[in-house]
């Protein structure tokens, strides 16, 4: 629905969703289980905008496949019922496929969505959320943010940051000029960019703080995935990239003939062009901060709902969700507690949602932590 075709006027929303791209798709879909009725999903642009906006190249690390008929979600689904691998007929979706299949959810459950619609800033004023937009403000007795992540881009942590090129602003590498690219950051994003570079024949240095490549754990949200070590070891990277772990940046210098790169190790490197910031994502979750108590690593404290401990009625979806060790950066990962979500608004709102329940069975509905962390044995 455009802002033109909805009228504002007096209504008050059990729920707004704030961003509707995958964890914003899966919690609609699961407050419509939930027979909540008057909730609507907001975006500034449209859904599945952030995956619309990857780099051409990019793939989904996390492999899909049609696991539904036994029981298993597919690994990228959103939505009970649904699977990416199905509907798309690949393993490793581009961010734009992934896109089309989420615009597929929104159809498949008719869920209500509002797009074009930039939420400016959030307050409380007693039981209601007040959002001011880009079009009018709206009011709400929940809210659910879902903003994400790529479209807050990490854009500190050194001296010259801003005469790096984030790898969120690259709409593909086909079309980068020059032969010679630093990339800074080792993790999933810096390793695809050192990757489709080296594909096209350019040589690369990679320059990371520590070894992802390396480390000592099954958990891809500290080690990098299987789908990218395979590329690692591909002949075309290991001929065109140069590894360099253990290599914090210090300083990017703009000069006449291009960039010269410093490390905390005194090293200088120069390059032609823009090195390539990888370094991570701020964040949207830093629009609420004030809404939320802050853990140590500065992500927002969440309450066994996903709800702000400070101000009751607010709730984080996403990438950003942790809980004490464990990192829900993964769909597989943050969709499992959409339910949680959905039920815990359902039942503030006097409905039972007993039908969320059958979440359990698809292995998409976590409440009990204690089995998170476990490492595999081989
Ligand atoms: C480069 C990269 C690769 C990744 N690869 C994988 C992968 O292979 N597998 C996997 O499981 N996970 C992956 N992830 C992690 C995660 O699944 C993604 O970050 C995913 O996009 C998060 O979904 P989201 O809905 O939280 O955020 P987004 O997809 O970014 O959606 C947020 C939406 O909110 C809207 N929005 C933002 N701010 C506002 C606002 N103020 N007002 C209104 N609307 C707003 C945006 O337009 C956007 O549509 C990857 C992450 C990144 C950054």
């Amino acid at each position: 629905m455009s802002e033109e075709e909805f009228d504002y006027s007096g209504c008050i929303y059990d729920a707004l969703v704030v961003g509707m791209g995958a964890a914003g798709v899966g919690v609609s879909a699961a407050l419509k289980h939930a027979e909540i009725e008057n909730f609507m999903g907001l975006d500034r642009q449209m859904v599945g905008a952030s995956f619309a906006r990857w780099p051409k190249e990019m793939r989904f690390i996390t492999p899909s496949f049609p696991t539904n008929s036994v029981g298993m979600v597919d690994i990228n689904s959103v939505a009970l019922g649904t699977s990416p691998a199905y509907g798309l007929q690949v393993e490793h979706p581009t961010g734009l496929a992934f896109a089309s299949y989420l615009n597929n959810v929104v159809d498949a459950y008719d869920l209500p969505v509002l797009e074009q619609i930039d939420v400016k800033s959030i307050t409380k004023e007693g039981d209601l959320f007040h959002l001011e937009t880009s079009a009018k403000t709206l009011k709400a007795k929940h809210v659910v943010w879902a903003g994400g992540d790529f479209q807050y881009p990490n854009l500190n942590g050194f001296e010259g940051c801003e005469h790096c090129r984030h790898i969120a602003t690259i709409p593909s590498y086909a079309g980068m000029k020059g032969d010679e690219f630093i990339v800074i950051g080792g993790y999933e994003s810096g390793i695809d960019a050192a990757y489709h570079l080296a594909q096209r024949g350019k040589r690369v240095r990679v320059f990371d703080e520590g070894c992802p490549w390396e480390a000592e754990t099954s958990d891809p949200s500290i080690a990098l995935s299987p789908y990218t070590l395979e590329r690692l070891r591909s002949e075309t990277f290991q001929r065109q990239v140069d590894l360099f772990p253990n290599t914090p940046v210090e300083a990017v210098l703009a000069q006449d003939s291009g960039f010269q790169v410093t490390t905390a190790k005194g090293q200088n490197f120069k390059t032609p062009i823009k090195p390539i910031l990888a370094t991570g994502f701020a964040g949207s979750h830093t629009l609420i901060s004030h809404l939320f108590e802050k853990r140590e690593d500065g992500y927002p404290l969440l309450s066994e709902h996903d709800e702000s401990t400070l101000v009751p009625g607010i709730f984080l979806c996403g990438p950003a969700v942790r809980h004490e060790g464990e990192i829900f950066c993964f769909i597989y990962k943050y969709r499992q507690r959409f339910a949680v979500v959905a039920k815990r608004i359902a039942t503030s709102l006097g409905l039972g949602a007993e039908v969320l329940e059958i979440y359990r069975d698809w292995g998409m509905y976590l409440d009990d932590l204690s089995c998170c962390g476990e490492e595999c044995v081989c």
